[in-house]
């Protein structure tokens, strides 16, 4: 069997593929998805090849896409203990992992332009790099956990995918909020 296209339609499927040389078309399938397909790449796109019992089956690529960014930012913890070292004013280089999920559109063959997330992200570097952290509104309290929320909160409206975020405020400290 050649799968010759997929098209996702909401929750269901349309595939058309070639058995024996002849087109044939499923019309719309129900979805449930499987460890059993196989994707092989043909010529300018992409071909799907499916074991048997393809008709109680169909085609889901899922991806998750991480685009990374890095501000420089001091800050101080308000709500720690006096004498605890996270009260006094200290600069970080923070990480962000910007995470957005979904299916893959088999006839882009790809989830979203990494440029997208980019141009998303821009004004809130803007608003945060080489700042302190605690002049900024919402980040008054500035901790990994409130910086992610803060950072979710702006990047969601723009960026309907976005599965994660994650901040890293040193290499071995970090932090994930998934909304
Ligand atoms: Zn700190």
């Amino acid at each position: 069997m050649f799968i010759l296209s997929v098209r996702l339609r909401g929750g269901g499927v349309s595939v058309v593929w070639r058995v024996a040389g002849k087109k044939q078309k499923s019309g719309e399938k129900e979805c449930q998805e499987t460890p059993h397909h196989v994707m092989v790449r043909s010529g300018s796109g992409l071909a799907f090849s499916l074991p048997e019992g393809f008709g109680t089956m169909c085609w889901i690529m899922r991806m998750e896409l991480v685009k990374t960014f890095r501000f420089e930012a001091a800050h101080w913890l308000p709500t720690f203990a006096e004498g605890h070292k996270c009260r006094r004013m200290h600069g970080h280089s923070f990480e962000v992992d910007v995470a957005v999920s979904g299916s893959v559109d088999p006839e882009r063959g790809y989830l979203i332009d990494y440029g997208d997330i980019s141009a998303a992200w821009a004004p809130l570097d803007a608003k945060l790099d080489h700042r302190l952290l605690n002049e900024i509104e919402g980040l008054e309290n500035p901790t990994s956990e409130m910086l992610a929320v803060w950072i979710w909160e702006r990047l969601k409206p723009l960026l309907p995918m976005l599965e994660a975020i994650t901040v890293h405020e040193t290499c071995t400290s970090s932090c994930v909020y998934r909304g």
